[in-house]
């Protein structure tokens, strides 16, 4: 069970991908966190994806693929996973194609979360307050909803002409939002699978 979440911050990926991964018992495998552990705790790494994370803007490719690979290459990855933030670029996408194409193929489903921007941008003020990212100022917000839309975006068009997209609704409660997904799946793209 190889799987990717994708849609624009504040879409809710990051609260959907624990869920949906704790359902199918792999690993969420989220680069934003991997990049917020590593800034909070000073690596090297973590020192050159800070700048790029507090603009808005994406880290370089080659220091993001290098931290996917090293992260896939890990046991608990071997029985599947789902990515959430990851790819983000074409360029990403490619590197994962290689990545997987080593082993068995390429990913089982991909989940595009939809939101109006007008409701993701609320969201995000909110968390800002909740939280307290650094990277959820407003202008940073809106920086980050522009990149998403111009880098990111082209990638749904990307794996639906692979036949793995199920698009579901991102509006609403957590646990609705949860039920959807699952039933697009295991209804959808895997059902169909066997
Ligand atoms: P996220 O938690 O997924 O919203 O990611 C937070 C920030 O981490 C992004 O705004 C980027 O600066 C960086 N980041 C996360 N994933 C990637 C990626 N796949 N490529 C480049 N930058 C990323």
């Amino acid at each position: 069970m190889r799987m990717l979440l994708i849609g624009p911050p504040g879409s809710g990926k990051g609260t959907q991908a624990v869920r949906v991964a704790q359902h199918y018992g792999i690993p969420a495998i989220s680069t934003g966190d991997i990049f917020r552990a590593n800034v909070s705790e000073g690596t090297p790494l973590g020192l050159q994806a800070k700048d790029y994370m507090d603009r808005g803007a994406y880290v370089p490719d080659d220091l993001t693929n290098a931290l996917v690979l090293d992260r896939l290459a890990q046991t608990d990855a071997g029985a599947g996973f789902l990515l959430d933030g990851f790819p983000r670029t074409l360029a990403q996408v490619f590197t994962l194609d290689d990545c997987l194409e080593a082993t068995e193929g390429g990913l089982d489903a991909v989940v595009q979360l939809v939101a109006e921007q007008d409701e993701v941008v609320q969201r995000l003020l909110k968390r800002a307050k909740d939280q307290g990212r650094s990277d959820d100022t407003e202008d940073v917000i809106r920086k980050r909803l522009e990149v998403y839309q111009e880098q990111t975006h082209p990638l749904v068009a990307v794996y639906a002409q692979r036949g793995v997209l199920v698009s579901v609704d991102a509006i609403g409660e957590v646990d609705e939002v949860s039920d959807r997904i699952l039933a697009a799946l295991s209804g959808g793209i895997l059902g169909a699978r066997g």
